[in-house]
């Protein structure tokens, strides 16, 4: 059977939840036990995701195979339950290089070379690639960036151009604005959405709505009647309690159903295990037993979405632990100065999650040294372990001015130090230690080890500096267990404190977690926090 394809499209504004959207369709279809694939267009001209700041832009999402991308692909990823590759991220970026790189190979001899047809046919080229390479039933197109934007102007072109070649389903995500007083919602703005799609050629076959309140049948009635489409094709997308509930939602309202029919597909496979196993995850995050509060604190909390993937994984194992969670997120600058942690009194559990630079580092150690004296149940990611072993160095180690070289490159104690293969590299794209890397664990009465069961493990990464080894008996001696190495044996991965609930590791977990397969240190910091909590 050929791939069939879905091209999702938002129209008015940016932050709608059209990951959200795609991946939830991409579950629809994965409940039925269709092979899915999820592929991304991201109009800006950088080649990837890895230089830019998650301050402005959100979390750089890294993949198996070291790519770094945009953070819907981690979104994809925690619904379908499945690691994903790079390719399916097309960027401008990667786009205008290739074209530009073919015209210098003479590929284009004689040719001016123009947007169209060359570019949408880069496009189009791409997009079949996969489809012939991996044979998947579905491909699902999620177009960043809103209609009307110069940036995936071309890219909506190519959709249109392939449209008459293959089988696309259009989808729409639009806005439906409920105006407060009467509780109103104003159709105006969908309907420009819609009129701006029809102009690019396109007339969707669905229209998503992202609304604060439900979709009223008046408002169903009136786009329908604006975007000739029957009314079961305005699909209701209001607040939910939680995310994982919108592939349900969409169900209820029997998406799933016409989309299967609109794609030609005929299994009918609806309310299976896989369906019964979410509605229950979905059930614990919304109705849980109990609640914990854990505090999350870095440098870059004003932006939620520069930690979007450690806020999933507390979610996904609050589930597992039957736990709801309570997010404290705290600038690590406001713990700084008089070594003020009075933020996080009251906490049952602590998260120092990845980061770069100087700043807040001194806030960011205060927390540590509170969170083991007061054994509060402590997870330390990447620059998070990088300072467990800093604060330890310093505090219990006897290594005064102990610190990263990052921060500090004239200090006696650099505990934590650049790799020597970073030594000397200069280009900043794609250059750090990434992707999957294999981890064995030492020994079986460590927290890593009861939190995976099993001694080899593999986590993604994203970093420059690595654990001294230097001074890696100095601190062993004084009680910081290294409980994970790479399989090479030369990279310190894990290490633990002995007297209660803390762990850091060099990699970052949280990317690897699902909705369906929660992160197990995730799980074990949960349920630590939870222990704590019963025993106070
Ligand atoms: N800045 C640190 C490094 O490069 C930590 C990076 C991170 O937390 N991802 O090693």
């Amino acid at each position: 059977m050929p791939s069939k394809y879905i091209v999702v499209l938002g129209s008015l504004m940016s932050g709608l939840g059209k990951g959200v959207v795609t991946s939830s369709i991409i579950k629809m279809l994965d409940f039925y036990g269709y092979d899915v694939l999820p592929i991304k267009f991201d109009g800006y001209l950088n080649y990837d995701c890895g230089t830019m700041n998650p301050y402005r832009h959100g979390e750089v999402f890294v993949l198996d195979d070291k790519s770094e991308v945009d953070m819907d692909f981690g979104v994809y990823e925690r619904f379908l339950n499945r690691s994903i590759t790079g390719d399916l991220s097309i960027t401008g970026g990667k786009l205008f290089s290739s074209v530009i790189n073919r015209e210098r190979t003479g590929e284009f001899l004689g040719v001016d070379v123009q947007i169209i047809p060359h570019l949408t046919d880069e496009i189009q080229k791409r997009i079949v690639g996969i489809a012939e390479k991996r044979k998947p039933d579905v491909m699902v197109i999620e177009v960043g960036g809103t209609v009307g934007d110069i940036e995936n102007s071309y890219f909506i072109e190519a959709m249109r151009q392939f449209s008459i070649r293959q089988d696309v389903v259009f989808i729409n995500l639009t806005y439906v604005p409920t105006m407060d007083a009467v509780g109103e919602q104003k159709t105006k703005p969908a309907q420009i959405g819609f009129r701006l799609l029809l102009q690019a050629g396109i007339s969707p076959h669905f229209i998503v709505c992202r609304s604060e309140t439900p979709l009223q049948e008046k408002t169903k009635e009136k786009l329908a009647l604006f975007a000739n489409l029957d009314k079961g094709r305005i699909i209701d997308d209001s607040d939910l309690k939680t995310l994982y509930d919108l592939p349900l939602h969409l169900m209820d309202q029997g998406f799933d159903r016409l989309l299967i029919k609109d794609l030609g597909l005929t299994k009918e496979i609806r309310n299976n295990e896989k369906v019964r196993e979410w509605k229950d995850r979905v059930d614990k995050v919304m109705h849980p037993r109990s609640r914990v509060t854990i505090a999350i604190v870095g440098k870059y909390t004003r932006l939620k979405d520069s930690y979007a993937s450690i806020k999933e994984a507390l979610i996904h194992a609050g589930a597992a632990a039957d736990a709801g969670i309570d997010f404290k997120w705290v600038e690590s600058s406001d713990l700084e100065g008089k070594a003020d942690v009075k933020p996080l009194e009251g906490i049952d559990g602590l998260i120092i999650p990845g980061g770069f630079g100087d700043r807040g580092i001194e806030g960011m150690i205060n927390a540590i040294r509170y969170a083991r004296e007061a054994k509060v149940p402590y997870l330390g990611i990447c620059l998070g372990m990088q300072l467990m072993v800093v604060e330890y160095a310093k505090n219990v180690a006897g290594m005064p001015g102990a610190n990263s070289s990052e921060f500090d490159s004239s200090t006696k104690y650099n505990v934590i130090d650049l790799m020597e293969s970073q030594k000397g590299i200069k280009d900043k794209g794609g250059t750090m230690r990434l992707g999957s890397w294999k981890c064995k664990l030492l020994g079986n009465d460590t927290i890593a080890y009861r939190a995976y069961g099993k001694d080899e493990v593999e986590e993604r990464h994203r970093h420059r500096y690595e654990f001294n080894n230097r001074f890696r008996k100095r601190l062993e001696d004084a009680g910081l267990r290294v409980t994970g190495i790479t399989a090479d044996g030369s990279l310190v991965e894990f290490v633990e404190w002995t007297g209660s609930f803390g762990i850091g590791t060099q990699a970052h977990p949280e990317l690897k977690s699902r909705f369906e397969s929660p992160a197990p240190l995730f799980v074990s910091l949960v349920e630590a926090a939870k222990s704590r909590k019963e025993g106070l």
